[in-house]
């Protein structure tokens, strides 16, 4: 699919949730007295957190991200980058057992330049995908997805991390 990361370009994003007036939704999301649920953190870990993306490019859109507010890949400490390699095996054993993707996409876009909606604050992206989805992920993605439905993968998500991190 040639046009994969640009829809996190659009200004439908850039001008909400990544563009907190008080700061960085990740740093917020990364608070230890988190709404976790309001912030759609699904699981954390001692240098990092997974939350769902608000506006995800298909189910399950997931979001790794160190808590410490960093946007250079190259400059993070050797245990951090170490930590969400990790992190992003336990996500993939997660969007298997819950959504059975037929692949997934596993990128991040660093600098604005490339595409980051937040280039100050590292982000892994994990998408589902599945065969034939290219159609119909447009009309999904973005702006229908329902609050339900985000909170309903909350929950399912948040359980599923709690089962993997244990194995
Ligand atoms: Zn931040």
């Amino acid at each position: 699919m040639d046009n994969l990361w640009s829809p996190w370009r659009s200004s439908y994003i850039t001008s909400s949730e990544h563009r907190l007036a008080d700061g960085c939704f990740l740093c917020a999301a990364s608070r230890s007295d988190v709404d976790r649920q309001g912030a759609l953190v699904v699981a954390s870990f001692p240098s990092t957190i997974v939350v769902l993306n608000r506006y995800p490019y298909n189910a399950g859109h997931m979001l790794i991200a160190p808590r410490d507010h960093v946007g250079n890949l190259a400059e993070i400490p050797a245990h951090v980058s170490h930590e969400i390699m990790d992190v992003t095996q336990k996500a993939l054993r997660v969007l298997e057992r819950e959504l059975h993707p037929h692949g997934v996409n596993v990128g991040a876009n660093l600098g604005s330049a490339a595409g980051a909606g937040v280039p100050g604050h590292l982000h892994i992206h994990l998408v589902p995908r599945w065969n034939g989805d290219t159609n119909f992920m447009p009309v999904i993605g973005e702006v229908k997805v329902v609050s339900e439905q985000i909170e309903e993968m909350w929950a399912r998500f948040t359980e599923a991390f709690s089962n993997v991190a244990s194995t």
